[in-house]
């Protein structure tokens, strides 16, 4: 086979409109912002990757970073290289530029779609193959009063929608916080369950205070309650055995993840190939959860369905996703730049069968909601 090389990488700034406004820890949003990479390779095939945060104050990159890191810093290192030679290029990329893992994540999404559409097989294919066709998925609540998200909850499984849901936390008191989840798991009780997730906002004393309330109400699990650092924290928490605790800003990379696992600060993983700096990257942090008897949870950076497709084909590829996923991605956004979005249905999203992620571009919607000033 003729050398098969990088020819070019475009990067374009969208901004995609939701169905609601979405209230995080820090900031409420009512749009989502993406860099959409196309690359180029010398057989004709492009390749589409997708990076996007749940914003700048999750892990210090953003949008606009990623572009700035694609086109600047890491395309020149990329092009005429072999673009099968992908751990490879992986590892330069390390070497030249330091963290920027949502920046690194995006390039091995479009490089793994060219590859995938080459090969002509779906990247689970690539990605070791696949271990189930279809993951449960949560909600998350985020309507922005108790009364609201119980009735949106109930309405959810109702319809057979969605079967499990998953709480914000954060913006008020950690004590309001706590007392506001529990009025919502109990509301739900015997029709459904919660997550909650502070994304780190509330102190190790509180958390420690309210954890038989939270066994008592029924939760399914404590999502980084305690900032990214404390991980003597989080294992002070998972040694109380009562809500299992899920580390998620703490663990991105794969030494975070053995870190936590030599510490036993967790009882469940977040996974999120962002982070991770990628695919290769979530299956390596999946195998040693595995190895510790850590459970996964599929995390989403809230992506369209290009990175939930990234999403869905390595989550399905690993066989430790005990805890399902939160992938609604497609199902929270207002519209799509693809031309067919990921079809969430009866609480299941399904795992593209078709090339590379297995989904097209829709270049009017990517006209459409290109930002004017890149
Ligand atoms: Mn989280």
């Amino acid at each position: 086979m003729q050398k098969l090389t990088i020819k070019r990488l475009i990067t374009e700034l969208v901004d995609i409109p939701i169905k609601r406004p979405h209230q995080f820890s820090a900031i409420k949003v009512s749009s989502k912002s993406f860099v959409l990479l196309r690359v180029e390779l010398s057989n004709g095939v492009t390749g589409i990757g997708e990076g996007t945060t749940p914003g700048i104050f999750w892990n210090g990159e953003s949008v606009e970073t990623m572009k700035l890191v694609i086109d600047q810093y890491a395309a020149p290192f990329l092009l005429e290289e072999n673009a099968t030679h992908l751990e490879t290029l992986l590892q330069k990329l390390n070497r030249q530029i330091r963290g920027n893992a949502f920046a690194k994540a995006t390039i091995e999404m479009a490089l793994l779609d060219a590859l995938g559409k080459t090969y002509d097989v779906p990247v689970h294919q690539l990605l070791g193959g696949l271990h189930q066709e279809k993951i449960p998925v949560r909600w998350a609540l985020a309507s922005g009063t108790p009364e609201g998200d119980i009735e949106e909850a109930k309405n959810a499984v109702a319809s057979g929608q969605y079967a499990n849901f998953k709480t914000k936390s954060g913006k008020e008191a950690p004590d309001d916080d706590a007392k506001r989840s529990i009025r919502i798991a109990e509301g739900i009780k015997g029709h459904s369950s919660i997550g909650i997730d502070p994304n780190g906002s509330w102190d190790r004393m509180t958390t420690m205070k309210w954890m038989d309330d939270f066994f008592a109400a029924g939760i399914d699990f404590l999502e980084q309650p305690l900032p990214p650092h404390d991980i003597e924290g989080l294992a002070r928490l998972a040694a109380m055995k009562k809500v299992p605790i899920m580390a998620d800003e703490s663990v991105a990379s794969i030494q975070d993840a053995m870190r936590i696992a030599k510490t036993n600060a967790a009882d469940i993983f977040s996974l999120k190939i962002h982070k991770a700096g990628g695919m290769k990257n979530t299956v390596k942090v999946a195998g040693i959860a595995e190895a510790a008897g850590i459970a996964c949870f599929g995390g989403t950076s809230l992506e369209s369905s290009i990175g939930t497709a990234a999403c869905v084909h390595t989550y399905s590829s690993i066989p430790n996703l005990d805890y399902g996923s939160e992938l609604f991605g497609p199902d929270w956004l207002a519209d799509e730049i693809v031309k067919e979005p990921l079809v969430l249905k009866d609480g299941y999203i399904h795992v593209p069968v078709q090339a590379g992620l297995g989904v097209e571009l829709d270049e009017e919607k990517v006209s459409l909601y290109r930002r004017k000033e890149q």
